[in-house]
């Protein structure tokens, strides 16, 4: 069998994630009752190796009480706020608001990514009576684009190659369908989740400064999340590369931000106010709750708790924002 090459490679890997989620969502880690159709053949796909469910729980919470932090700050300043997706592949995290508690707090929900990958996912939508739902009324949910792109109320899915010039790759944020579909006066929350790794950091770049100048006159805050894995190229990240393919587990061909302390400076460098990171390991350590830690520990044999932060360590979460103007209020929360 041939692998895929290329930009297939890259878009093979959101199959990869949805499936270590599934397998995460089958042992007991994750709840997400989102993920299973927008899985090809869901009943026969294989369980993940434990280090693997683990480091997708890990991940996966992270990410969760970062976006719920904000939606919860949102919520005190009595304000609705969007969300961007960057490579949002079959990421489910609009439906899993769009039916909790917050979900009237979300103005806009834009998910962008490759065409091909779009349109397998505006599929899945449409097939599936649950996230078709939550979309709202079938009336006012439509396809555009030849089929690449889905529009409803809330939710929109563009296509996109996000390693463009953003005039071009984001010119549909401003455009379609009710112009601008992205207010610069909302609130507003940027994920890149696993996805700045496949392009070059000139492009990471121009795409978080055409963010920060679109809403550098508005009110809103913007705010960012990174999750991505970095500096590989150390002898850390050479015995966790031989571990894992030993395991057959292979990594895209990736080109890792250089290492931990430089992470923040991907908003610095465009003048944003806050910049944190964690890794992984940190955050499994330090902030994850002993009794949810107990739990998980009995949900799989995992011998090797030194072999799972060696590769944990090569993971960061990184967020920031940019306050408008006179604005310091947010400062301390998140
Ligand atoms: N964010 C999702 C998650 O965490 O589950 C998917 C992550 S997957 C590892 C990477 C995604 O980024 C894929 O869906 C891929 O197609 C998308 N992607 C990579 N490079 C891209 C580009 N240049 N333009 C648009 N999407 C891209």
């Amino acid at each position: 069998e041939r692998l895929p090459e290329g930009d297939a490679a890259i878009r093979a890997t959101d199959s990869d994630a949805a499936l270590a989620r599934l397998s995460a969502v089958r042992k007991g880690y994750l709840t997400d009752p989102y993920i299973a159709p927008f899985v090809s053949r869901p009943h026969v796909q294989q369980p993940r190796p434990p280090l693997i469910n683990i480091g997708t729980y890990v991940r996966s919470e992270a990410l969760d009480e970062l976006v719920n932090g904000w939606l919860a700050l949102c919520e005190t300043e009595g304000t609705k706020c969007q969300i961007v997706s960057m490579g949002a592949g079959s990421d489910t995290r609009f439906w899993r608001i769009a039916t909790g508690d917050r979900k009237d707090l979300l103005a806009k929900y834009i998910e962008l990514d490759f065409a091909e990958i779009t349109t397998k996912k505006a599929m899945a939508i449409r097939k599936n009576r649950d996230l078709s739902a939550a979309l709202g009324k079938p009336e006012d949910v439509s396809l555009a684009n030849g089929g690449t792109a889905l529009h409803s109320p809330v939710y929109h899915l563009l296509a996109a190659d996000l390693r463009k010039p953003p005039a071009e790759s984001l010119a549909p944020l401003l455009t379609s369908p009710n112009d601008p579909l992205l207010s610069p006066s909302l609130p507003t929350l940027l994920l890149f989740e696993c996805v700045l790794v496949y392009m070059s950091p000139e492009a990471s770049q121009n795409i978080l400064q055409w963010f920060t100048d679109y809403f550098a006159g508005g009110s809103g805050v913007l705010g960012c999340i990174v999750y991505e894995m970095f500096a590989l190229e150390d002898s850390f990240g050479k015995v966790m590369v031989n571990n894992l393919k030993a395991r057959n587990v292979t990594l895209p061909g990736a080109q890792p931000y250089p290492t931990f302390d430089t992470l923040p400076n991907r908003f610095l460098q465009h003048g944003w106010d806050i910049a944190r990171a964690l890794t992984l390991k940190d955050i499994r350590r330090g902030y994850i709750e002993p009794a949810e830690l107990e739990r998980i520990s009995r949900l799989e044999m995992l011998d090797e708790i030194e072999e799972l932060e060696l590769v944990l360590a090569h993971y960061a979460i990184t967020w920031g924002c940019k306050l408008p103007a006179n604005s310091a209020e947010l400062k301390a929360q998140w």
